[in-house]
């Protein structure tokens, strides 16, 4: 199986992975603190109507709009104050015609009563309490009076399962008495690096050895994509080695990230450990740059991402692969990188038997949307990941692109610092 690789768009390889996500992960139910950054696991249903009782949008007077007509600035309607209500108070009283109750802002509503006028509008004076207040404005029946459902009814959805709990949802769910949430499990994700010239970040530099980034950068994409990311110590390039600590690794955790040695080096691994293990290989080639090794394989119910040692296509492969399985996991109903349109800013006239992702920034300038290649667009650079807010996908074959055409771009959740 070494050089036998068939090659497959993008778009084929992304179907055949998410093929085994449906269904989503296993779900836990969490304190609602908890819950924050999770996905809904179950549609969210208003467990009352919103307000429940009739409120006062304003501090004022509970009056009956009867009691109003003909009122007028010059011309009060003076009516007999019988109470006050305050937030919080379930009234007693009843305000009867001639009537009226001082109210205050979300207070509810008395009986009797259907409008609510503002002090502003009244002859009430703060420094001391009347016993009449004269209305000096006509009301019509329930104006000023927030109805009981006017928000929300009960019974509605008012989250669809599968969305991202953030501070909407939260005041939501504590709003109908959600103390417990009903959230997708995280998965846990296997980080295994590979390759005998990788060092730990702890570890001093010695020639020809350089220190894992990988793996932390994944962890990092691992996270921001909801997993739980488990970072184990990264593997020589033994392939006896390899086959038992993966599969070790695998008895621990939901899905296991690789990086390095999948491609056709003497010794790149990973395609003599899919080998040994008889794994059930989903692809071990994409039309794509960088990251054409790029790999995926099922094994023990357990889904594996070959991803490339270079960490730019390292970084590409998650994003494209592992990001989308992983949201769907999760209960994400749109899965992947976002895509829009922009245009070009620069002449990107290489042309290339593949599609290529360029790590890039999208910018708004003059009301358009321009995105720019970052830097260097080697697969093995580092350094520039962290200016990209975007992939810029430049299509395959042609003359490239020229400055001014239309790309599609992939929005990044990472790179702006917002
Ligand atoms: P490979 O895919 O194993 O052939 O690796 C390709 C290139 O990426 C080599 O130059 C490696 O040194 C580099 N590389 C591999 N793994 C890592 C890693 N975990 N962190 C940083 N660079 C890596
Ligand atoms: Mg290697």
């Amino acid at each position: 199986m070494r050089f036998h690789r068939e090659p497959i768009p993008v778009h084929e390889a992304q179907e055949k992975i998410l093929a085994y996500a449906c269904g989503g992960a296993a779900t836990e139910t969490v304190s609602l603190l908890e819950s924050e950054g999770r996905r809904l696991a179950e549609d969210i249903i208003a467990t009352s109507p919103v307000p429940h009782f009739n409120k006062s949008p304003y501090d004022g007077f509970a009056v009956r709009s009867a009691d109003t007509i003909g009122a007028a600035i010059q011309r009060p309607a003076f009516l007999q104050v019988v109470g006050t209500i305050a937030c919080g108070d379930a009234p007693n009283l009843q305000v009867e015609a001639g009537q009226a109750a001082r109210i205050m802002t979300g207070a509810a509503l008395p009986e009797g009563a259907d409008c609510v006028i503002m002090f502003e509008m009244t002859t009430e004076n703060e420094a001391k309490a009347e016993k009449t207040v004269g209305v000096k404005k006509e009301m019509k029946p329930w104006e000023n009076v927030i109805l009981l459902g006017e928000e929300t009814k009960e019974g509605e959805r008012v989250i669809p399962a599968g969305k991202r709990i953030g501070p909407g949802e939260m005041a939501i769910l504590a709003t109908f008495g959600y103390a417990r949430v009903p959230v997708y499990r995280q998965p846990r994700v296997g980080i295994l690096s590979t390759g005998s010239e990788l060092l730990a970040p702890e570890e001093p530099l010695r020639y020809g050895k350089i220190r894992n980034s990988n793996s932390y950068m994944l962890a990092s994409q691992v996270r921001q994509a909801g997993g739980q990311p488990v970072i184990y110590a990264s593997l020589e390039d033994d392939p006896d080695l390899a086959v038992e600590r993966i599969q070790s690794i695998l008895s621990e955790v939901d899905v296991l990230l690789t990086t390095g040695g999948v491609s056709v080096g003497d010794f790149d691994i990973m395609v003599d450990v899919f080998n040994r293990l008889e794994v059930d290989l989903l692809f071990n080639k994409i039309l794509m740059r960088p990251g054409s090794v790029t790999s995926a394989a099922r094994y023990n119910n357990r889904m594996i991402f070959g991803l490339s040692g270079n960490p730019g296509a390292c970084f590409v492969g998650f994003e494209l692969f592992a990001r989308p399985f992983l949201q769907a996991l999760q209960g994400k109903t749109s899965v992947g990188l976002p895509e829009m349109e922009a245009a070009m800013g620069v002449d990107m006239k290489k042309p290339s038997s593949f599609a290529r992702y360029v790590r890039g920034v999208w910018k708004a300038e003059n009301g358009k949307l321009t995105a720019y290649p970052v830097g260097l667009d080697k697969s093995a650079v580092v350094t520039n990941i962290t200016d990209a807010n975007c992939l810029i996908r430049v299509p395959a074959g042609g003359r490239g692109i020229a400055m001014g055409d239309a790309v599609t771009v992939l929005r990044l959740p990472y790179g702006a610092d917002e």
